[in-house]
């Protein structure tokens, strides 16, 4: 994912991301391909706004904005546009979705069953590559052996007990979620 830039407001403070492309004058925001893996919000003039400003927007006809720092849904949000519309100014927000990983454990080898105890360090595996018995690389880096039956998650755990994986996470402001067929 690029680095995307908060959109400069104009002096009446309104703007749009040279990413967005208006059609007919209206965006959509969700179909551009520059933003995907991101949270599109919009956040309400009329209801984000301190009442002086909303007044002289609605009953003055004073179209200039550029007082109102609309509130961003979280903290990593990113402004990407600020435009009139026909309910009154909105800012839209694209919040970036926090990375999915789950939590498993290294199997050991099966064959014999003596090495079952291995697998209790809970490890974070990136969500789009894992699967049950997954030979996937943890974040920490380990990957199960030749002889393992693989990464397997549990019903109901998120924890991650690896301290080099849970540091990493937390580095990444991932996220951990339970699998679809723990
Ligand atoms: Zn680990």
């Amino acid at each position: 994912m690029q680095k995307i830039e908060p959109v400069k407001r104009d002096e009446f403070g309104y703007g749009i991301h040279p990413a967005i492309s208006m059609d007919n004058e209206h965006i959509n925001i969700n179909s551009i391909p520059y933003f995907s893996g991101m949270r599109i919000t919009a956040t309400s003039f009329e209801l984000d706004a301190p009442e002086s400003l909303t007044e002289d927007y609605f009953d003055n006809d004073n179209y200039d904005i550029s007082d109102w720092q609309p509130t961003p849904p979280a903290n990593n949000a990113i402004l990407i546009a600020v435009l009139d519309t026909e309910d009154g100014p909105y800012a839209w927000f694209a919040t970036p979705e926090p990375q999915k990983f789950i939590s498993a454990t290294k199997t050991g080898r099966c064959a014999n069953g003596s090495q079952l105890d291995h697998g209790t360090v809970r490890h974070a595996l990136p969500a789009e590559s894992y699967f049950w018995g997954c030979k996937s690389v943890a974040l920490c880096g380990t990957k199960p052996g030749r002889r393992s039956v693989g990464f397997v998650s549990d019903k109901g755990k998120t924890t991650i007990t690896c301290a080099r994986c849970a540091a990493k996470l937390k580095k990444l402001g991932g996220e951990v979620v339970e699998a679809d067929d723990a």
